[in-house]
This record gives C-alpha cells, structure tokens and sequence, in this order.
C-alpha cells in the first residue's frame, strides 16, 4: 500500500500540536533536546560561530541520533534549511523521537535528525542564512563555479524595492508584471526560484562559497552516516502546494530507481504531483541539499524529497519574501512595522494556525514513519 491508496493522514491531535510545535527557536531547540533524552538517542552540538542570536546567544544545530550503529540504513530528517520552515520540520522531528521513547522496540535502521541546520534563519525569522544565502542553492560544486542567471539582473529592481512604501511597492510591482506579459509566467518561475550567485542583496541568493550550515552538514554526513550504504532524506519545508497539504519535490532522476522508491513510499500522485508552482513546471534549482548529501554521502545511495507543507497563495508567499529582504536591506522602519512585517513572515512560512499544524504534523508522521518502513524493505 502507498500514499496514493491509502486515507489520507489524520490531523494530529491538539495535545500532540502543543507538545511537538514551538513559538520560538529557542524554545523548540529545548524541546528538542528533551525528545533527545527521553528517546536515549545519542547528541551532537554544532555552535554556530560566525552569527549570534537575536539576544546575543549562541545559536546551533543540534543532531539526535537512535537505532543501530551499524546499520547499513539510515533516515536522515532535516528541519529549518530554510529558517522559519523549522518550526514544522522540528515539530515532526520531535514527534517521531516521542514516538521512538513511548516504543518498546528500538529502531532497525539508524535514525539521524538534524535539528535547525540553519539555526540563524531559525532563530531570526528569515529564510535566508546570517549572509542572506538561501542554504537550498549553496550546495553547489564550488569547484566549478557558480552557475549563471542572466534574467535576474533585470527582474532584480522589481523584487527589490528601494522602499517600504505603498507607491514604492506598487510600483515593482507593475514592472514585474510587465516583465511576466513579456516573459511568461514559466521564466518568471524558474529565473525567480532556481537561484542566483550576482545579488548578494537579492532573491534566492546562493552565496559565495559553502556557508557554515553547509560546512555543518558535511560534518554531521561523515560522522553520523559513515558506513551507511541506504539513506532515506526528508527535507521538511513551507509555502508550496495547497495550505496545510503535503507536496513533495523529489530530486531523483525522474522515472530512475531512487524516483520509483519514493513513489512506493509515499505514493506516485503525491511525487509526481507538479501543482505547487501556479502551473509552471518545476524550475531548474541548483545547489539543493539534497545534491550536498548525495556528494557528502559518498557511495551511499540517497532517495528523497524535499517535502513542502503549503501555506498561503504564491503572490502572498513573494511579499513576504520581499519583507524578509527588505528587513536586511531596506532603510530605516518604525519598531511596529518591522514587527507586522516579522507577522507576515511568520503567516507565509509557519502558521500558527491549529488546523494547518494539526494537518500539517498528522501528514509529517505518517511520511516520516512510510520512510522508516520503506527503508526496512529496501
Ligand atoms: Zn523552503
């Protein structure tokens, strides 16, 4: 049985959402590393040494590991790659570790769960990393080069307002849909998401070189995935698809082995799903961190997906996208507008919403769980 024929996931429950979901980063991290605990699972602290906190403090990324050491499987759960995206990624981690301490039984495969992989973005309610770098374009090959983006250069004026003010943003906003009429909606996609490496002050902005989560997760790679020659890797993530319904973006070859194993998992119309981009295909992204696993992991095969939980419509979802860079960038704002527009953030990436964390977490552990049961088979 699959995804695809089976009811669809009940909503987690209400004591289960406040148990498992967080207002605040540092409140989930505690949460986190009591899940750890009560699960008996095996801990390993990152420090973040190149950005603090919003109070000042110390921010990392914290990895729980359970089951075997030398299983030749592992699941690999990472959560907040994009900053506020954690909250549900955190609150699925931790239910599955309430899940494992309530079990009699021990995992058969081994269970690695990265806790805020970009503690930065987590702590400070912004998608990107402390250098405004989407962490889901850095995993490039640097050795390479960056990949180009010519069109961005010029939609960059249009998403980037030079204020804060309603003319100022309508009027980008006219010449961004003038640019669409003349583009089309599909470029409009794939130039807008697939990632840049020009605009350091911009959209989707991949960086200069691997930032530290980057760094990080290589680490956590070589020390917790040494010897494991299957992984199972959820990316947990917010703002695409239909508001508090799964939508899964598999980066394997499509139709190759990896492809079919995440549709025995999880269901085929749930990963061949292409619903999440407004009717445009799926842009060509690069530097996933799913391509970082697959190169940190050596020979190890990796089947997986980011996996998206939608919130609210795609030009909401672009506002507040050109919020949380406009809060890096932008002039000067009074302490209550910078404080909606944190609101706004918040709405577009984690809704505090009961019904959408009841659905989104019932949907969590029921893919999570398919994961583990999928690996014991492979
Ligand atoms: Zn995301």
């Amino acid at each position: 049985m699959n995804l695809a024929s089976a009811p669809s996931s009940p909503p987690a429950s209400a004591g289960l959402v406040g148990a498992c979901f967080s207002p605040d980063y540092p409140t989930a991290r505690a949460k986190f590393l009591l899940a750890a605990a009560r699960a008996r699972a095996r801990v390993d602290v990152f420090c973040n040494d190149t950005a603090p906190g919003p109070d000042g403090g110390m921010l990392t990324t914290d990895v729980a590991v359970l089951g075997p050491e030398d299983s030749g499987h592992a699941l690999l759960v990472v959560s907040a790659t994009h900053g506020p995206e954690g909250f549900v990624g955190s609150a699925a981690q931790i239910a599955l570790l309430d899940a494992l301490a309530a079990g009699a039984q021990t995992p058969a495969v081994r269970i690695v769960l990265v806790h805020a992989i970009n503690p930065w973005g987590f702590a400070h309610i912004s998608r990107t990393t402390e250098n405004n770098v989407d962490l889901n374009r850095n995993f490039i090959d640097w050795s390479a080069g960056p990949p180009s983006n010519p069109p961005y250069a010029e939609l960059h004026p249009m998403l980037c307002p030079p204020q804060w003010t309603p003319q100022a943003l309508a009027s980008a906003n006219a010449s961004r849909e003038a640019w669409l009429e003349r583009n089309g909606h599909g470029a409009y996609v794939d130039v807008t998401s697939r990632g840049q490496y020009t605009h350091p002050d911009g959209m989707n902005y991949g960086g200069v070189g691997r930032e530290w989560s980057n760094l990080t997760l290589e680490k956590i790679v070589a020390r917790h995935l040494a010897g494991v020659k299957k992984i199972a890797l959820i990316d947990w993530h917010t703002g695409l698809g239909e508001r508090g319904e799964p939508f899964f973006l598999c980066f394997n070859e499509r139709g190759g082995p990896g492809w079919q194993r995440a549709c025995d998992w999880w269901g085929r119309a749930n990963v061949e799903s292409s619903g999440g981009f407004g009717g445009a295909q799926r842009p060509n992204y690069t530097g996933l961190l799913f391509h970082g696993v697959q190169r940190f992991a050596g020979q190890a095969a990796v089947t997986g997906a980011v996996i998206e939980f939608g919130t609210l419509p795609m030009d909401e979802m672009r506002m507040a996208l050109q919020a949380d860079r406009y809060l890096k960038f932008g002039g000067e704002l009074p302490a209550a507008q910078r404080a909606a527009m944190k609101e706004q953030l918040l709405d577009a990436f984690a809704p505090f919403s009961p019904d959408w964390q009841r659905s989104a977490l019932g949907h969590a552990i029921r893919i999570q769980q398919r994961a583990i049961d999928g690996l014991g088979a492979w």
